[in-house]
């Protein structure tokens, strides 16, 4: 497996890595599989979040006496110092190591939830100081929002970023590119859309194809997909793979939501994009009780639509978001 530079870090990680979201539906017994499978291929990147449930309690188990064969990343959606602080040291806890190599801010949309993470009482400070003492290596980011990303990406203080990137979804090509020229390792999220790219050795050629981007992290839940990952190599598309290609971005053009959140807000108070990631964990993921339980939390359900379409005119891969609310609501029952 190849490896590249992740920006500032200097640490050289394995074009492909683990994304640990599934590993929550799978099993201790595997994941400790996983991990010697990730070690036989060559692959050093994993990471995982706080808000995945148990992922990085079964991967902490699995690493014991294998931690040094990783460069090991979590995050957190805390925003405060305080619950920042608390997090680090859970995730500690929970991955039994003193040491993670890279812990993000995890989903950060919006400027203004920017300034309260870097405010005085925020959860940058926290970081720092765990840096400071050793617990961390590194500071990184993750969003949904290019907006907010291209906003922050001149005067950024991280080593990496981490955003959605894929076949259909490549509107972050400038993004990284930058990124890449300021040392800013660039953390792929999404290779396969969501599991909406059946073809995932395609879907990863394509990403690593690209030379502006550092690692790709797909969901890994089996020895099996660790190794048909493990075979993907850069290189020319074949015919048949540009047809497929084309077809996918055909295919999924006028149906697939990239989360950007341009069609926000709705008037009946409802977080469309949150609706369509939490159909995608429950269908394409296999996480049901997780989605379900993510998905009550909603203030708003998608029954709440009353089709106004004003949303449609908003949604610049022209959606039909009233429609495929109905499909959540009948997941969800509401
Ligand atoms: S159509 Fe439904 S989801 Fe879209 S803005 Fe109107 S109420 Fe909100
Ligand atoms: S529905 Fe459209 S505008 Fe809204 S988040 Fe999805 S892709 Fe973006």
């Amino acid at each position: 497996m190849n490896k590249r530079k992740l920006g500032k870090t200097g640490l050289y990680v394995s074009e492909i890595g683990l994304g640990g979201i599934p590993i929550q539906r799978t099993t201790q017994e595997e994941v400790n599989k996983i991990i010697d499978e990730l070690i036989n291929q060559g692959i050093n990147f994993i990471d995982t979040a706080r808000g995945y449930t148990c992922s990085e309690a079964y991967l902490g188990e699995a690493l014991v006496g294998k931690r040094d064969k990783f460069v090991l990343c979590t995050k957190s959606m805390a925003r405060t110092y305080d619950m920042m602080k608390k997090d680090i040291d859970i995730s500690l806890s929970n991955l039994k190591t003193d040491y993670i190599d890279i812990y993000q801010l995890h989903n950060v949309k919006t400027e203004e939830e920017y300034f309260q993470v870097m405010s005085l009482n925020g959860a940058y400070k926290a970081l720092l100081e765990a840096k400071a003492s050793g617990k961390i290596g590194y500071i990184g980011i993750t969003s949904h929002s290019l907006d907010f990303l291209e906003k922050i990406i001149d005067n950024n203080p991280f080593a990496t970023i981490q955003f959605p990137y894929n076949i259909i979804e490549t509107k972050a090509e400038s993004l990284f590119q930058k990124a890449i020229r300021k040392d800013v390792g660039v953390i792929v999220m999404k290779p396969l859309a969501g599991g909406a790219i059946e073809n995932g050795k395609i879907a990863l050629k394509y990403i690593i194809n690209a030379d502006f981007i550092s690692v790709a992290i797909p969901g890994m839940a089996s020895v099996l997909e660790v190794k048909q990952n493990a075979t993907v190599i850069s290189g020319d598309f074949t015919d048949d793979e540009k047809m497929y290609i084309k077809e996918i971005r055909e295919t999924l053009d006028k149906d697939f939501c990239r989360r950007c959140g341009y069609c926000m807000p709705c008037p009946q108070g409802i977080d469309i994009p949150s609706c369509f990631v939490f159909e995608g964990y429950f269908d394409r993921y296999g996480l049901v009780d997780w989605a379900k339980e993510r998905y009550g939390n909603m203030k708003h359900f998608a029954s709440a639509c009353v089709n106004c379409q004003a949303c449609i005119k908003k949604c610049p891969y022209g959606l039909d978001i009233p429609r495929k609310l109905k499909r959540v609501v009948r997941i969800f029952g509401k």
